[in-house]
């Protein structure tokens, strides 16, 4: 047989296999993976920044023995599971929140990297749909907000395990999501058009500025950059001004500190990354989830009136839903209401 009918059966046998793992399937296994890693760095800033060490030196230590962790017992779910939960020195139990932060963290890359993966295939999604093809330059701010989706994972997966544990919501990474958050939003206004506030790419799930915005139409005094830069900043200010003066009120009423700053520069932090909106509904859904779980505590007597909750935890579940489906629940209210 010739090698070219060799190939060209293998070719033919292997074509209903090739056709069912695409591309799409790679970049989400390419995600998976540098959400596994990512994880577990983020797991290292969940034990040290709380207590203020570094994060990058000394290396790893079993908090019981003090030996330090061998590369190989290193790597992200498959040690865990290999070591059944054990150090591998004392055989002290190793918690359940390393693996989950780091499968947590795997998954929600594999989430973004599916709306990267379709940034290369807006064109063919987009004339089928018979709206016209996005320009390299929209394309280059959708990829901004994906990377900036990417990163506000990152930040409340961690955020949600730091309160739990400690009560902390660190600057480490509340202040410096805003700065991140801000820095993306203003290389995101170098691609717009001057009259174009707004890039819509209406048939995926992620919009590119807030759903339900004030700046959609005929604003004369700023052009398209500037209304995005400063409705972001004007996000930013708007929600830790409603959070602070609910922390005050509460002051007054109940004379004792309800609420920390930190949950205020978290919502503010939210607001960063997805705008005015979606941080009120993260703040709508953290509220909720926090009632319900309040209440099965006092069903069960495990808390009193006075008992005090991580309610940053609550915040950042609400702000992982409202980065997930946030413009889709915002878009049907308004339909709802009109
Ligand atoms: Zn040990």
């Amino acid at each position: 047989m010739h090698l070219r009918t060799i190939t060209g059966t293998i070719a033919a046998i292997a074509e209903p296999y090739t056709s069912t793992v695409t591309t799409l399937h790679v970049y989400e296994a390419v995600g998976f993976i540098l959400g596994l890693a990512f994880g577990s760095f983020l797991n290292v800033c969940i034990s040290r920044i709380p207590k203020g060490e570094s994060v990058i030196h000394p290396r790893s230590r079993c908090p019981r023995c003090e030996a330090a962790i061998r590369w190989y017992d290193n790597i992200p779910l498959l040690s865990w599971l290999l070591l059944r939960g054990r150090c591998r020195d004392c055989h002290a139990g190793i918690s359940w929140r390393y693996p989950a932060v780091e499968f947590t963290t795997g998954l929600w890359l594999l989430h973004t990297a599916k709306l990267f993966w379709d940034a290369t295939h807006l064109d063919a999604t987009m004339s089928a749909a018979a709206i016209p093809s996005p320009s390299a330059s929209q394309i280059a701010i959708y990829l901004l907000a994906v990377l900036g989706l990417a990163i506000l994972g990152f930040l409340l997966i961690g955020l949600i395990v730091m309160d739990w544990q400690t009560f902390t919501l660190p600057d480490a990474f509340t202040l410096t999501g805003i700065a991140i958050a801000l820095f993306l939003v203003c290389t995101q206004a170098i691609f717009l058009g001057p009259t174009e506030d707004q890039v819509l790419l209406t048939r995926h799930s992620l919009h590119l500025t807030s759903p339900g915005g004030v700046t959609d139409h005929g604003n004369v005094f700023l052009t398209g950059p500037e209304s995005l830069i400063f409705g972001r900043i004007a996000a930013i200010c708007g929600t830790a001004l409603i959070l602070l003066i609910i922390r005050w009120l509460y002051k007054a009423l109940r004379h004792r500190e309800g609420m920390g700053l930190g949950d205020v520069k978290l919502l503010a932090m939210i607001a960063a990354f997805l705008g005015f909106w979606p941080a009120i509904l993260a703040l709508f859904i953290g509220v909720l989830i926090a009632g319900l779980y309040g209440i099965v505590l006092l069903a069960q007597r495990r808390a009193g009136a006075a008992s005090k909750l991580a309610f940053g935890s609550f915040l950042s579940i609400g702000g992982l839903i409202s980065a997930l489906f946030g413009n889709t629940i915002i878009d049907r209210y308004i339909a709802l209401i009109r």
